[in-house]
């Protein structure tokens, strides 16, 4: 043996970075897709390989719909799909949808149920056995995972020439593992997640390997993330959770509505309405940080806010003597009841109930149908669920996935620029291109073995 040859690192066809949703589905759909292209014998068999950062693969599927993996939504259309170019997640939506995953699950023995609003849950409520399925089909198919393997560094080799000939179609890739080691492949799939939850293995690593071959960057920004609030507000009323209607508004306008369960906390607000809202705080925020925002309350939804004045006008003149501070009482949550009344008539709460002015009155229904706080940020990527950004869409194909500007290159999941609403959808979308550029990336290893 040569020296050369002695240093040649490890090659294989397929390199998948990102044991995630995303990635667990590219390397399934790639080996399942060579197998049904009826490959040449010859041609023998494809060697796939997942690199894998943490000590196991899935770990953030362990974490979703509170450990039970709201798996997808019987909504998941691309008007559920955010980005700078929301149009990209048509592609991979279209080839797999949702009938096409659930079909995919239920190959694998995982039976499902939809709840909701459209969320769909397998029916045994384990995310664990998502995970268990999914490996068990990468065993059989003979899929190597490598775990505790960071990928530091990616970079396309240019084919060896024999005189004027190219021994090879096309460059092929070489990565570098954070211990050291260099491993070369055919083509590489990046499924390495976006920047939200970190401490469940995605830190933005992702984007640090794809924009040295230039791929450009949509600024990544948390969402799907709680609120923080001005001034403490919330402090007395943390722990209370009340169905709400909520409207987000900058300066005067308008920007997001949405309504469901609303919790109060020390910080500000959470809460599924909460989080949906989320996405557009951070990127108005980015993009405006003159004008206020502020979200409004709406704490009697199907009341009117006359109806409201006309209930506490009554139990005024039923109870002259009684406290402020129970005036509110069984309208809303007692604590909720005391801030509404400090906060809108800066009065001490054992004032008694008679001296209020009907011009008082009205103000306490105002401030219940539009109780109002002023929006200062989000909570960090260390609390979001999804990132907001990502690689560039422009750079892929949105039909395979596949990088513009490096052939052999292929990306997937929550590393692009698409994010989904809350309820099963960025599960999907994961799903979805892991299952696209899985077939993809067989389709160009057949193309170059031929
Ligand atoms: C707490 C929580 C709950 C959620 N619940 C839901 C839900 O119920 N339904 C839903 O639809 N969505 C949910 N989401 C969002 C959803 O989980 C993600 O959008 C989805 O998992 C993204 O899949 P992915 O494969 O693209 O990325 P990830 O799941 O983040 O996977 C990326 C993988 O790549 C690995 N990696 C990163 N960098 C490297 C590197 N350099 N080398 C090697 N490996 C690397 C990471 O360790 C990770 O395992 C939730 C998210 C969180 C945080």
């Amino acid at each position: 043996m040569t020296e050369t040859t002695a240093r040649r690192p490890r090659r294989v066809d397929l390199i998948v970075v990102g044991g995630g949703a995303a990635g667990l589905l590219a390397a399934i759909s790639a080996a399942r897709t060579w197998q049904e292209q009826a490959a040449p014998p010859q041609s023998g068999s494809l060697n796939i390989l997942i690199l894998e950062k943490n000590d196991k693969i899935g770990r953030k599927i362990l974490a979703t719909g509170n450990g039970r993996c709201n798996l997808t939504n019987a909504l998941a259309v691309p008007a559920a799909y955010h980005g700078d170019d929301p149009r990209f997640c048509r592609g991979a939506l279209h080839r797999y949808d949702v009938s096409a995953t659930l079909d995919f699950f239920l190959d694998l023995g995982l039976v499902c149920r939809e709840e909701e609003d459209g969320r769909i849950y397998p029916v045994c409520q384990q995310a664990a056995a998502v995970v268990d399925l999914l490996t068990h089909e990468i065993e059989r198919l003979h899929i190597s995972i490598q775990t505790q393997q960071t990928v530091t560094s990616l970079a396309p080799v240019e084919p060896v020439f024999l005189g004027s000939q190219p021994l090879e179609k096309a460059p092929h890739w070489r990565l570098g593992l954070a211990d050291g080691q260099i491993l070369d492949a055919t083509c590489v799939i990046l499924a390495t997640g976006g920047q939200a939850s970190p401490n469940l293995g995605s830190d933005g690593s992702g984007y640090r390997l794809a924009q040295p071959l230039g791929h450009r960057l949509v600024e990544p920004l948390p969402a799907l993330v709680q609120l923080t609030t001005a001034g403490r507000k919330t402090v007395s009323m943390s722990g209370i959770r009340v169905e709400c209607g909520l409207t987000l508004v900058l300066g005067n306008q308008e920007i997001g509505r949405e309504s469901g369960e609303v919790l109060f906390t020390d910080y500000g607000l959470s809460g599924i309405p909460v989080l949906q809202l989320s996405r557009t705080v951070s990127v108005s925020l980015q993009e405006n940080s003159v004008e206020p925002l502020r979200i409004w309350l709406d704490l009697l939804p199907e009341w009117t806010e006359a109806a409201i004045e006309a209930r506490i006008a009554h139990r005024i003149s039923q109870n002259p003597a009684l406290h402020l501070s129970d005036l509110l009482t069984g309208l809303v949550h007692r604590k909720i009841g005391g801030f509404i009344v400090r906060e809108t008539l800066h009065a001490n709460l054992d004032q008694p109930v008679r001296t209020l002015s009907p011009r008082q009155v009205k103000s306490l229904a105002r401030t219940i149908k539009q109780l109002e706080l002023t929006v200062t940020g989000t909570r960090d990527f260390s609390q979001a669920q999804v990132t907001a950004g990502g690689l560039d869409c422009r750079d892929f194909l949105p039909d395979c996935l596949e990088s513009r500007l490096k052939p052999g290159l292929f990306a997937a999941g929550e590393l692009l620029d698409i994010d989904g609403d809350c309820g099963g959808f960025n599960l999907q979308w994961a799903w979805s291109s892991g299952l696209l550029a899985g077939a993809s990336a067989a389709r160009l290893l057949t193309r170059l073995r031929s």
